[in-house]
């Protein structure tokens, strides 16, 4: 029998237990109720109406202000976005940010593509890769013949966090992929040039977009090397980070971004800073943590895979379970009463849920969550 037809055993999880919401998923993830009323109130003025004018260009505009302000962003950073999510970024990155030699910090599935991206271009040497097993994470190692380190500040498929910082006594710029972790977890954007991420994650939103903040340092670097047909770099136009940087400023983006992801993001993001900010978000997410992690660590049958109590992330919490209880099962009991997307990521096989605690997600819920889990395994 293949793994995706195991027998689903009939148990009810009273509905008194249940979280107020079912989503757990690290991507997409929840988005508030209040989001999608708030895009229905202007589904006939500004959904479907051109993103080169002022009703959807102020929309962009209302994203990048506030995400200036929610970063506390550093004079001379400026909020740079485009088509693709994270992963057009990656290639764009490759294409217009490494210079010659880039170092990588792999610490699971997503630290590791930014570095198979470098490895595939023709024009850049083959990149440092420093590489730890799941579960920990790398540190990264100052290197002059380094012009960019490719940092991951939240690596989703294991749940380590990495504490964001230049690397002592290096020049090269900090490139850092924050896609589950920006508006989770704090960050010093002085520490990096490029803090990129998509909004799917933190930022409740849809996916699609890609975002980055970029540094003085790390806008003149972009726009040299994308401007470079002198030294035989092609770049092409849809990776073209000059052109992304230009679109940005006038609040566009180079072909047609979804506008119903742009509309949830800014009310994310205003949701967020009209709260107290990052420090309120990062600390709402400490508290969904702290009740997963704590029953974790109380519980006869579950523990937190991250060894490291330090290391253990804030908005991505996995969860490994003895072999007495099947992780894959349990999800399998919570999907049918509406509580989705525990499953662990794939990749990693193990016998583990991922419970995604992005700021949307109450924390009660997590506890509620923890009390339905408990509810399952006893029932099994
Ligand atoms: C989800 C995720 C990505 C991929 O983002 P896309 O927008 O789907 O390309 C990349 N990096 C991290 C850390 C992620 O969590």
């Amino acid at each position: 029998m293949a793994e995706g037809d195991k027998q689903v055993p009939n148990i009810q999880i009273p509905v008194e237990m249940l979280s107020s919401d079912g989503r757990f998923g690290c991507g997409p993830s929840k988005i508030r109720k209040e989001a999608i009323e708030a895009l229905g109130e202007v589904s006939s003025t500004y959904m479907g109406t051109s993103h080169r004018q002022p009703t959807v260009k102020n929309m962009v505009g209302r994203v990048r202000d506030g995400l200036s302000q929610m970063f506390g962003a550093p004079e001379g950073y400026e909020v740079v976005l485009g088509n693709g999510g994270t992963t057009a970024f990656w290639e764009i990155a490759t294409c217009c940010l490494v210079e010659s030699h880039s170092q990588h910090l792999v610490f699971g599935e997503f630290s590791s593509k930014f570095a198979s991206s470098v490895s595939a271009a023709p024009f850049l040497s083959d990149p440092q890769v420093i590489k730890s097993d799941p579960g920990t994470r790398p540190v990264a190692v100052s290197d002059p013949s380094v012009d960019l380190y490719g940092l991951t500040h939240n690596e989703t498929s294991t749940g380590v966090a990495a504490p964001i910082a230049r690397p002592e006594g290096s020049s090269g710029l900090v490139a850092v992929d924050a896609t589950s972790a920006a508006g989770g977890i704090r960050v010093d954007l002085g520490e990096t040039d490029i803090y990129y991420f998509a909004p799917q994650k933190c930022l409740a939103s849809d996916g699609g977009l890609w975002l980055a903040f970029m540094s003085p340092a790390a806008i003149e670097r972009g726009v040299r090397l994308s401007k470079s047909a002198s030294d035989g770099r092609w770049v092409p136009e849809f990776l073209n980070l000059s052109v992304a940087i230009d679109n940005s400023r006038l609040n566009q983006t180079y072909n047609t971004p979804a506008l119903a992801t742009i509309m949830l993001l800014a009310n994310q993001v205003e949701w967020i800073n009209s709260n107290g900010g990052l420090e309120w978000s990062a600390s709402r997410c400490d508290t969904s943590a702290a009740n997963l992690y704590g029953w974790a660590d109380k519980s006869e049958f579950a523990t937190p895979f991250v060894a490291d109590p330090a290391d253990r992330s804030p908005v991505v919490g996995t969860i490994d379970f003895d072999d007495s209880v099947d992780a894959a099962v349990v999800a399998k009991v919570l999907r049918a009463n509406g509580i989705v997307d525990t499953e662990p990521y794939r990749k990693l096989g193990r016998n583990q849920l991922r419970i995604a605690m992005f700021p949307a997600v109450e924390p009660s819920d997590v506890e509620a969550l923890t009390g339905c889990i408990d509810y399952v395994v006893s029932k099994l």
